[in-house]
Order: structure tokens, then C-alpha cells, then sequence
């Protein structure tokens, strides 16, 4: 059996879908240890990992979340956390390392360590025909304009890790799409634009959906059709755009529900009768339940509501969203409207679409099928052990001659 240490980063939407593999791993008899915050800590070890945790507790999440943003973040956050995570590592001696896509300290630290490793894309998987939000563009660059302080602590940590680190493999600019040889997709290959431009080092393993920590929820209450609406956990639309989903879907719905984030329920006011709005809601869950999901088109809730074949209206809030979006209407599945756009008759006309065309429900129960024959978390554990059988135990090997300190 072997050792397989994950890193990642500290966000609801990169650690979900990482869990239900941990747990297969660990049933099948491997050890596992994980790298994150305090946070997530409680999931991750009830998953079955060795929780480590990075120094300086919760990370902050970037802010606001725009492309330019978030690459200083992480290359900030690679410098920082590298001596301690390589010194960990150095102890647990793993045959393999598992990164997500966008923790460039894991692809450095097997680089150093001579280790194996794995990428985990919680997003699309991204190349020239289907550009990721972070390469390098004339809208990154006018973003970066706007933000001259960002630019220049990412160059400065860049620089840093290239001086410090052997950075082989680590993209110039993009540091949430750090590839290894092999990639394991969370998405079907149905749901992924240009699947056949990518090689076989890309396996797209589909949703990973497993038990989740259980989260206080009125099931029993909930009338059909059930409508939900939810921005994720990392956006604050703030109150307005909540309140406005509300009101548009209470005339269509048997019980609505809206997912707050980081918003207080108490903030959008008074809300029809057959409104619920909770923090934070069981998604899969009240997906299983739902007739339409109105979304900021996170890719881990358009995967979760393609497995449940919910049409969607999705409202993208910035990052990967407006692709995923795009995709979404694409396919069929779903319709797409802009922020500003987003009046109550509007989202109400477009719900009412979604609720009574049958086209959008037929196109949702034909990626429903893609996305659960893609295999979800057991084909990623498969993935990984045969990954192992092939790379042999060099990890171990290598670890054994790599020199302690630089
Ligand atoms: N989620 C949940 N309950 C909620 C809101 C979100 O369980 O009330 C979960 C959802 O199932 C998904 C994740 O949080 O797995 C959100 O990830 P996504 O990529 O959709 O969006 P993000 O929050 O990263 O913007």
C-alpha cells in the first residue's frame, strides 16, 4: 500500500470534491495524509486523511476574486508555505502527490522532492482552444493595469519561487492550471469544451460526489417543484440579487430555497412564505429535490446539478463562470443571464422557460447519464493507483536521494 499526500487550497469548491477520493483511498488500504487549514480540518480527517495543517491558520480567500487577484495570492502563498510543507513532506515521504490545479506549492514540492505527482482540475481542463481565465490575455493584462500592487507582488513572489525552488513545469503566469502528467477532471467529457484537444494525461472522471458532514436542513418541509437558488461560497452578491431570486421564483415554486453564502438570511427581509433562505444548505441533496437551480455557474454546482439533471439558470459572478455559463447554454441545459440584467421579471421569464420547455430538462437528463458513466470518485482512485503502479515506488526512491536542504 502506499503513502499519498494531497495539497490544496482552502476553498469549499477544490476540497469537496477531493474527499470522496481521500475516503476510497483509505478503504482501499492506502495512507493519506492532506495539507490544508484549520477550516477544513474536521472534514478532511472524517474523510480519513492525516490532517497537516499549513502555518498561520485560514488562509484568506483573494479578494476580490478576479484572475490577478488570485494569482498573487498563490504565489504568495507558494513562498510562504513551501519551507513548511516540504520539511512535512520530508517526514511523510510519500510515493505520490496529489495537488488541485491551482496549489503551484504542490507541483513545487514534488519537483524538489523527486515525487510523482497529480493534478486535480475542479474546474475545465484548459488549453489554447479553451483558454483558462488566468493565461495570459488582453483582459488579464488590462486587469492587471488596474491593479499595478498586485502585479508587483506577484512578480516578486514569482521571482521568489524560481530563485528558491526548482520551478520546472510551473506555468510563467498561471498558477490555478499547473499540470501533471496525470490530470484527473472532475467533470464528463461531455461537459468539457474541446474534450478531444487534450491527450490522455487528461482523464475526465466526472463529479465526485460522496457522504458529505450532515448540515441541519428542513427536508420534510419541502413542497414541489422545488426551486433553488444559490452564488456559491466564495462570491457576495449581497442581498439585492438574493432578494430578487425570491421574488421570482416564489410565484413558480412549491418551496424555494435560497442559499445565502456569506450573506445573513436576515438581510434580504421580509420573503414569501414558501421562501426559505439558509446559509448554507445540504446541495446534493436539495438538488435531488429541485426542478431548477438558479446559479453562479461554480463548476462544482453545475457538475452536482448535471448528476441530478436540474436544468439551470446561471448568473455568472466572475472566475471560470461566464465559461462555464457559455457551456451550460451550449449544451441545452440551461439558460444564462447577466448580473445587471437579472431583474425579477427577467429571471422570472427565463425560470418559467426552463420550468415548462421540455427541451431543457431532456438536454439535462442526457448529461446527467454523461456525467455519472464518467466514473466520478471510484475512477479517480482507479486513476491514481494505476498512476502509482506505473510510476512504481520512485517516489520513495527519489525522496531517499534528494538532498535535505538547498
Ligand atoms: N455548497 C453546499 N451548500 C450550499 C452552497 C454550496 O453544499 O449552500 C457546496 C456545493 O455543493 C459545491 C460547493 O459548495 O460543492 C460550491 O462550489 P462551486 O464550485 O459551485 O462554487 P464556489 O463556492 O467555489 O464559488
Amino acid at each position: 500500500m502506499s503513502t499519498i499526500a494531497f495539497l490544496n487550497i482552502a476553498m469549499h469548491g477544490h476540497v469537496n470534491p477531493t474527499l470522496p477520493v481521500v475516503a476510497e483511498l483509505v478503504r482501499r488500504g492506502h495512507s493519506v495524509t492532506y495539507h490544508t487549514s484549520p477550516m477544513y480540518s474536521e472534514q478532511i480527517a472524517a474523510a480519513g486523511a492525516t490532517v497537516r495543517l499549513y502555518p498561520g491558520g485560514d488562509q484568506p480567500l483573494p479578494d476580490p476574486p478576479t484572475p490577478v487577484t488570485m494569482l498573487d495570492g498563490l504565489a504568495r502563498t507558494a513562498v510562504g508555505l513551501l519551507p513548511a510543507v516540504l520539511s512535512d513532506l520530508r517526514d511523510v515521504r510519500p510515493d505520490l502527490i496529489v495537488h488541485g490545479a491551482a496549489c503551484p506549492w504542490g507541483a513545487v514540492a514534488a519537483r524538489e522532492l523527486g515525487v510523482p505527482a497529480a493534478a486535480l482540475f475542479t474546474t475545465f481542463a484548459f488549453n489554447r482552444y479553451a483558454p483558462s481565465p488566468t493565461h495570459a490575455s488582453w483582459d488579464l493584462l488590462a486587469a492587471a493595469a488596474i491593479r499595478p500592487r498586485n502585479v508587483q507582488r506577484y512578480l516578486r513572489s514569482r521571482w521568489g519561487l524560481h530563485r528558491r525552488y526548482d520551478t520546472r513545469g510551473l506555468p510563467l503566469l498561471d498558477l490555478a492550471n499547473v499540470r501533471q502528467p496525470l490530470n484527473l477532471i472532475f467533470t464528463s467529457r461531455a461537459f468539457q469544451p474541446h474534450a478531444d484537444a487534450f491527450d490522455r494525461s487528461f482523464r475526465f472522471v466526472g463529479p465526485s460526489l460522496g457522504a458529505r458532514p450532515p448540515v441541519p436542513f428542513p427536508a420534510g418541509r419541502l413542497r414541489d417543484p422545488v426551486l433553488y437558488a444559490s452564488l456559491g461560497t466564495v462570491f457576495n452578491a449581497g442581498p439585492g440579487l438574493l432578494r430578487t431570486f425570491a421574488a421570482a421564483l416564489a410565484p413558480l415554486g412549491g418551496t424555494v430555497i435560497v442559499s445565502t453564502g456569506a450573506t445573513d438570511p436576515v438581510a434580504l427581509g421580509p420573503l414569501p412564505d414558501n421562501v426559505f433562505a439558509h446559509r448554507f444548505v445540504p446541495q446534493p441533496e436539495v438538488l435531488a429535490r429541485a426542478a431548477l437551480f438558479v446559479t453562479h455557474g461554480g463548476m462544482n454546482s453545475v457538475n452536482e446539478a448535471m448528476y441530478a439533471g436540474v436544468p439551470m439558470l446561471v448568473v455568472p459572478q466572475g472566475a471560470d463562470q461566464p465559461l462555464v455559463a457559455r457551456r451550460v447554454a451550449e449544451l441545452g441545459a440551461g439558460l444564462s443571464i447577466r448580473t445587471e440584467d437579472a431583474t425579477v421579471g427577467a429571471v422570472n421569464a427565463l425560470a418559467r422557460r426552463l420550468l415548462h420547455e421540455p427541451c431543457f430538462r431532456a438536454a439535462a437528463a442526457t448529461l446527467r447519464i454523461a456525467q455519472r458513466e464518467a466514473g466520478g470518485y471510484l475512477r479517480a482512485a482507479d486513476e491514481l493507483e494505476s498512476y502509482l503502479r506505473r510510476v512504481g515506488r520512485s517516489g520513495r526512491r527519489a525522496m531517499a536521494n534528494s538532498p535535505r536542504e538547498r
